[in-house]
């Protein structure tokens, strides 16, 4: 068995609750020893943003590690949120008021309504708090900070609000729940699908992706072979739903749905 080589990233600062890790200069990956996914800072030479945020309690160490950079939340521009889930974006209130708050229109639409199913509410017992959107994303925009271009790409599958950002010149890929390291999968929510997964996988794999900064576990600097992983996971996982499905009989668990649908079709009658 081969060993992992050691990790080319530097840790920089540890907070209570956080870790502050050095990705590439002027990127940093804040990550969490809890739940929460990981946040990170992208310092431009014209404007200065971060991806996801964590948990709203995280908030302390999230300060702290930017502090150890000489940078205030007040100082970030913008906040881009890479799907509704509030592991990723609990602590993106705080932020009212002094950075824009972004994210992809499908994703805004369930915050702005407070859907707490889709944002997992109750799983990380987050306080009932309002986040505002005051960007709404699509596939295609660009987030231009001078020496950074950041392309919004539309990734759905995890949920059907996922977006990643990538920076073709640099090959950073902001994956967020898409990708991670080891082709680790970020599992299908609700508004989710697999093949949704496997076609954002697809997009991903075709990227000159170098470094892969991803919402759980550690930075990769071999987001090729992750992605290749994680497509053979997916089309196990699309398998196994298939036999799955097969197990459960479907057609009668689906029989009092159809009828509902024949009955739409006689209101006209
Ligand atoms: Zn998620
Ligand atoms: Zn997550």
């Amino acid at each position: 068995m081969s060993e992992r080589k050691p990790s080319p990233f530097k840790t920089l600062f540890e907070a209570e609750v956080a870790t502050l890790i050095e990705a590439a200069d002027d990127v940093y990956q804040i990550r969490f020893k809890n739940r929460a996914a990981n946040a990170y800072l992208v310092r431009g030479s014209k404007r200065t943003i971060m991806i996801d945020v964590g948990l709203s309690t995280n908030y302390p160490s999230l300060v702290a590690c930017l502090d150890h950079l000489g940078v205030t939340p007040e100082m970030i521009d913008m906040v881009v949120l890479s799907h509704e889930h509030l592991d990723h974006i609990g602590a993106a209130y705080h932020f009212h008021g002094t950075a824009y708050i972004a994210a992809h229109r499908l994703a805004a639409n369930k915050i702005m309504l407070r859907d707490d199913f889709s944002m997992l509410r109750k799983m990380f017992n987050e306080p009932n708090v309002p986040i505002d959107i005051d960007i709404w994303l699509e596939e295609g925009n660009l987030i231009d900070l001078g020496n950074f271009r950041l392309n919004v790409m539309y990734t759905p599958g995890h949920t059907s609000a996922c977006i990643s950002l990538f920076d073709q010149d640099k090959g950073l890929l902001f994956a967020a729940d898409t990708l991670m390291p080891g082709g680790v999968m970020g599992g299908v929510f609700g508004s989710g699908s697999i093949a949704d997964y496997i076609q954002s996988l697809e997009r991903i794999k075709g990227l000159n992706s170098k470094i892969l900064l991803s919402g759980h576990g550690r930075l990769s600097d071999t987001p090729q072979d992750d992605v290749r992983i994680a497509l053979q996971r997916s089309h196990a996982l699309l398998e196994d739903t298939a036999q799955l499905f097969d197990a459960l009989d479907a057609r009668s668990n689906f029989e009092p749905i159809m009828q509902s649908v024949r009955d739409l079709n006689k209101l006209d009658d």
